[in-house]
């Protein structure tokens, strides 16, 4: 009969949150569990998340690269796609990389518990085992817990079709056929990048977009560079336009489409892939039974030290709120730990990057420059086109922009926003200079490798002060 455990900290939920808070807790000496339903660490991130998105949009880039070529003289023939070899590749690289996280887990002595956690209290959880017969504690008790249990996709109204051939992001990434014509609800981060691995991979890739334009977080100077290459790979994009029926039938998914005209429209569909965002999982049982209370979202309420309303639990990650992003979740588990062990948080971020990892990609940090309009508050925006960048010419991707978004008083970069191959790379220095408070003189004065796409961010504070050179000269001096 399985027992009770007792333990220093008990985190529920490995993924990026959960894992790096038992990390770093087993190297301040704790004595840490780790309580999550798979088999191995990893979440949803790196189990059918953040990495296998990545390996498939990688080949998506090999795939566009080689026709894209032929632009420049070099020829290949039609590409040969082998759709179990490819999810043979994405499942290795997930494998090699949960693989590691459970023993990097094992070298902390981290306990590492496969089990479906509920509150049996605020100092004690019961444990399910997932596969019968498995030797897990039945009970743990715990001084902290960490609450690191993530998000799921949402299928709200007439999305919520139990079909085979509605997927969510989990089950596209599953990859399990290329569907001949994919309807894609959502054209926010999951919609654009899994719509470009279905449009490179051979489906007829159609997007409804329930606002008025593609990936309406991001500035729409930004959003207009991916809309615009998007709008090639992809067989139709529909703006200001939802969902308002799915019925599965033998051949196919069949749609009502409701759009800006106010007329519905019907059309099928081989699948569908929902990605019209993501719900909190804090419906964990017996956490009614704490004071650990959930905003109107479900999400569950945290200071600044990652401390809910009950003292001994903590919660970091996605299901404390948005951005529902990896990084995020990497911070506040550091914070979440530091609170454990009786350090002061750390001032809030100024900057958390945001990429969307599609073909070009778009990155942004700190202050947007529609987050300034709606505040009310003046900004300065410089912006560097890439056509004037010897590297993007280069590469034959001209078509990407670098933003600073300024302070007018102060010259403080606030915001970096970049549409363009490599985005999510030069994003990095963007969040150096806002999180140190650079200036718009100190990015133009810091001397970058030519001819590379960084230099687009000084050349973007040299056109701040009017001093590009690779620019037409301003009608007016600065
Ligand atoms: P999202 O919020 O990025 O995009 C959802 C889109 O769906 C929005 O543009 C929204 O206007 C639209 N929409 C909502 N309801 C609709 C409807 N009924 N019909 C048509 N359109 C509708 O959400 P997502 O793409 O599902 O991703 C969820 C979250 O996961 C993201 O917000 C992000 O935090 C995270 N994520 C991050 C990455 C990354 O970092 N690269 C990748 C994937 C997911």
């Amino acid at each position: 009969m399985a027992q009770t455990e007792t333990t220093e900290l008990v985190v529920v939920g490995a993924g990026p949150g959960g894992y790096a808070a038992a990390f770093d807790a087993a190297d301040r000496g704790l004595a840490v569990t780790l309580v999550d339903e798979s088999a191995r660490p990893g979440g949803v991130c790196l189990h059918r998340g953040c990495i296998p998105s990545k390996a498939l949009l990688h080949a998506a880039k090999v795939l566009t690269d080689a026709r894209d070529a032929s632009r420049w003289g070099i020829g290949f023939g039609p590409p040969s796609i082998d759709l179990a070899a490819l999810r043979g590749w994405k499942t290795k690289i997930v494998e090699r990389l949960t693989g590691g996280l459970g023993r990097l887990a094992a070298q902390r002595s981290v306990r590492y518990v496969q089990g479906r956690a509920a509150f049996a209290g605020p100092r004690e959880l019961a444990v399910t085992p997932i596969e019968s017969g498995a030797e897990v504690p039945s009970r743990i008790a715990f001084e902290h817990a960490i609450l690191a249990t993530g998000s799921r996709p949402a299928r709200p109204g007439p999305l919520a079709l139990e079909d085979a051939r509605v997927l969510d992001s989990t089950a596209a990434l599953s990859l399990e056929r290329v569907p001949p014509k994919l309807l894609v609800v959502g054209g926010g981060y999951i919609g654009l990048e899994l719509g470009t691995v279905y449009g490179a991979l051979g489906s007829a890739v159609t997007v409804v977009e329930a606002t008025s334009r593609l990936l309406p977080g991001a500035d729409a100077d930004l959003g207009r560079v991916i809309a615009r290459r998007f709008g090639h790979l992809a067989a139709a994009v529909h703006l200001d336009t939802t969902v308002t029926e799915l019925a599965a039938g033998p051949a196919g998914i069949d749609v009502t489409l409701d759009g800006p005209s106010g007329s519905a429209v019907a059309e099928r569909f081989d699948a569908v892939l929902v990605a019209v965002g993501r719900v909190p999982n804090s419906g964990v049982a017996g956490l009614e039974g704490t004071r650990v209370e959930l905003d109107p979202q479900g999400y569950v309420r945290v200071d600044e030290g990652q401390r809910t309303r009950e003292p001994s639990v903590l919660a970091v990650g996605d299901v404390t709120g948005e951005p529902l992003l990896a990084h995020k979740a990497f911070h506040e588990a550091r914070v979440a730990v530091d609170t454990i062990t009786g350090r002061d948080a750390p001032s809030p971020p100024r900057a958390i990057p945001a990429v969307v990892f599609t073909d070009p990609e778009v990155a942004w940090c700190g202050l947007t420059e529609a987050d300034a309009l709606a505040a009310g508050r003046a900004v300065a925006t410089a912006t560097f086109p890439w056509g004037a960048s010897g590297r993007a010419l280069t590469l034959d991707r001209p078509e990407g922009i670098t933003k600073l978004v300024i302070d007018p008083e102060t010259e403080r970069i606030l915001g970096v926003g970049i549409a363009g191959v490599g985005a999510g790379e030069l994003i990095a220095e963007g969040v150096l200079a806002v999180e140190q408070q650079a200036t718009a003189s100190d990015l133009a004065s810091a001397i970058h490798p030519h001819p590379t796409l960084s230099e687009t961010l000084t050349e973007a504070a040299d056109a701040f002060f009017g001093r590009s050179v690779h620019l037409p000269r301003p009608r007016r001096p600065a």
